[in-house]
């Protein structure tokens, strides 16, 4: 039976869900801890560009191309000011630089036409739905960039979700039938516990890179194994060891 193929979706009532995820979130603290919250976090803006840069790339590299843009360019005024091809410059280990640069300047515009000034901290005194609304309507900025914006940088508690995420709610069962992120990031939004928004989307990205891998998922020994409806699923290669925070790789959000 194929990897790619889920348990056929069916109904289940809400209530059941949202213990099911609660158990989860649990299990999965038990298992990787509590994520740590960043003491002093990224600025809104920073969270922006930050995002724009991990783009099809890895953690590693999409911090090193960010921590150049910041060395070079010290405010975002001198980044939109600057010659495109001195940006792409800076940001070339994060890959696609000439893309990347654009949208980071379409960007940087469309926040000072917006707020009059390189700084999106206005957003502070705003609703999660009114922050979500105006983030998106600024160009190239998606639902899940939105949701990372007020999770991480702004302290809300909300779950994003991206594809990973998105492959192991469904993986899970916690979302049947969603066949996108933002049919799952709907879906979930009843179902996080609250105050779980944080610890919950941090371990399941941390879950899915070590563990749960979109393909050959490493089901032996799987904490989850369990609860999952992947009908893909398979205990044949054993895991003997979840790997704790110290194992994992580089978080650009760890790192912005
Ligand atoms: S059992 Fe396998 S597919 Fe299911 S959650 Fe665990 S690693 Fe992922």
């Amino acid at each position: 039976m194929s990897l790619a193929t889920e348990l056929k979706p069916r109904r289940i009532p809400a209530g059941v869900l949202r213990k099911k995820t609660a158990r989860i979130a649990r299990l999965l603290e038990l298992h990787l801890g509590i994520p740590e919250k960043r003491t002093h976090p990224p600025e809104p803006l920073e969270m922006l560009v930050a995002t724009i840069l991990s783009q099809n790339t890895n953690d590693k590299n999409s911090h090193r191309a960010y921590a150049e843009l910041r060395r070079r360019f010290p405010s975002w005024g001198l980044v939109a000011a600057a010659k495109p091809a001195a940006v792409q410059s800076a940001i070339r280990t994060g890959g696609m630089a000439i893309q990347k640069s654009a949208r980071i300047r379409e960007t940087l515009e469309a926040v000072h036409r917006r707020y009059g000034k390189y700084d999106l901290s206005p957003l502070r005194r705003k609703s999660n739905d009114r922050i979500i609304e105006e983030l998106t309507g600024l160009n190239g900025v998606g639902a899940k960039t939105a949701a990372c914006v007020l999770l991480f940088s702004l302290g809300r508690d909300v779950f994003p979700v991206d594809t990973h995420v998105h492959r192991l709610c469904t993986r899970l069962g916690l979302a049947p039938g969603s066949r996108s992120p933002e049919k799952t990031y709907a879906a979930m939004k009843a179902l996080v516990p609250p105050g779980k928004g944080h610890s919950f989307h941090t371990n399941l990205i941390r879950f899915g890179r070590a563990v749960c891998r979109s393909s050959n998922p490493r089901c032996g020994g799987c904490p989850l194994y369990a609860q999952c409806r992947f009908e893909g699923k398979t205990a044949s290669k054993g895991l003997r060891h979840v790997p704790s925070r110290a194992d994992h790789d580089f978080m650009l959000l760890d790192n912005v």
